[in-house]
């Protein structure tokens, strides 16, 4: 019989069908390596070379408006064009290419230049909720647009280079492959039980309690069975709505206070701003909107402190993922953790 705190083993991710490796027993090994101190950062309330700040110039001799809440524009440099051409060009039955096009938005969270969403109050998240929620209707409902994803890539680690609190909005006219995977999966078990997936996955986990972090009325935080990352989370809609545009007025207020209990323990884990990649993931346009069920995935990459973070390299490159503390002891690090920012402690 295995035993999951024990023995090496392997789990399924049943939205995507992929594996990840568990060692447990390797976090009995010593750690050799430095745990660094970390100095705090202070950061201005507005840099006049920040180009996200109210009122400063952007690329293009674009001017940002002195906006006092949320800011959605056009991004500068985007990665999808509107009117590019999607035909398909195949040169070789095994030489595949399809022209993509799409918009592309950033949205900045706060004028405020020195916060991050842990730091924002609940009332101001409730103003980005708001703001998701517009953007993923509008785009949804735009001719071409097949699948609206929204991101936030939060410190430098992270490849994310300016530091005022912002996400990413990328409107593809084709469905990207994480997605198509989840649609599958999710279409797949709703034919067979009547359920979504992740209604279904919520029960257990809300019975069990063992991989929760933090939970309120309308959503739940954890880490679920399948994580790859060290402290990665999944959030989740207690009632399976398909999409940002499906949920109540509570509801949203439910996405802003679980979102600030979340990030608030995830920045006094090591005591920084804690760097993640994360985003919703939600319907397709023209997709069965019972199948899909809307969550977050964050994707952090810190191990062990401020410094040390994991890299996917040599086994995981080349054959899966793999993680030595399990996802159980990850949540109840987590769950432990106080949900008063450090910053903010006496
Ligand atoms: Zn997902």
């Amino acid at each position: 019989m295995i035993d999951l705190k024990e023995h090496p083993h392997r789990r399924l991710n049943p939205l995507t069908g992929d594996w990840v490796l568990v060692s447990p027993h390797r976090t009995k090994r010593p750690w050799q390596g430095q745990v660094e101190k970390v100095a705090r950062e202070t950061r201005a309330t507005y840099d006049p070379s920040c180009y996200l700040c109210p009122g400063n110039e952007r690329a293009g001799g674009h001017k940002n408006p002195a906006y006092t809440g949320t800011f959605a524009f056009t991004n500068d440099f985007a990665a999808l064009l509107p009117s590019s051409p999607v035909d398909e060009l195949d040169p070789h039955p095994l030489l595949r290419a399809e022209g993509v096009s799409g918009i592309c938005r950033v949205i900045c969270f706060s004028p405020r230049h020195d916060l991050t969403l842990a730091e924002m109050g609940v009332e101001e998240i409730r103003g980005v909720v708001d703001t998701w929620t517009d953007q993923y209707s509008e785009l949804i409902h735009t001719p071409g647009i097949g699948y609206v994803q929204i991101f936030e890539n939060r410190g430098a680690m992270m490849g994310c280079s300016n530091p005022h609190p912002h996400c990413q909005i990328w409107a593809s006219s084709a469905v990207p492959t994480e997605i198509a995977k989840e649609q599958a999966a999710q279409e797949a078990y709703l034919r067979e039980h009547g359920r979504t997936l992740l209604a279904d996955y919520l029960e257990y986990e809300v019975a069990t309690g063992e991989r929760l972090v933090c939970v309120n009325e309308h959503f739940v935080a954890l880490v679920p069975w399948w994580a790859v990352w060290p402290f990665e989370t999944m959030v989740i809609s207690r009632r399976p709505v398909s999409g940002l545009d499906e949920l109540s007025s509570d509801e949203r207020d439910g996405l802003s206070d679980i979102l600030k209990q979340l990030t608030t323990r995830y920045d006094n884990l090591f005591e920084i701003s804690f760097p993640y990649s994360g985003g919703f993931h939600q319907r397709p346009a023209g997709s069965n909107k019972e199948a899909w069920h809307l969550h977050a995935h964050y994707h952090p990459p810190l191990l062990r402190s401020a410094t040390v973070r994991k890299f996917l390299v040599g086994y995981e490159m080349l054959a899966m993922p793999q993680r030595d503390i399990t996802p159980e002891a990850a949540a109840l690090r987590l769950r432990e953790l106080s949900a008063v920012h450090f910053k903010s402690r006496v």
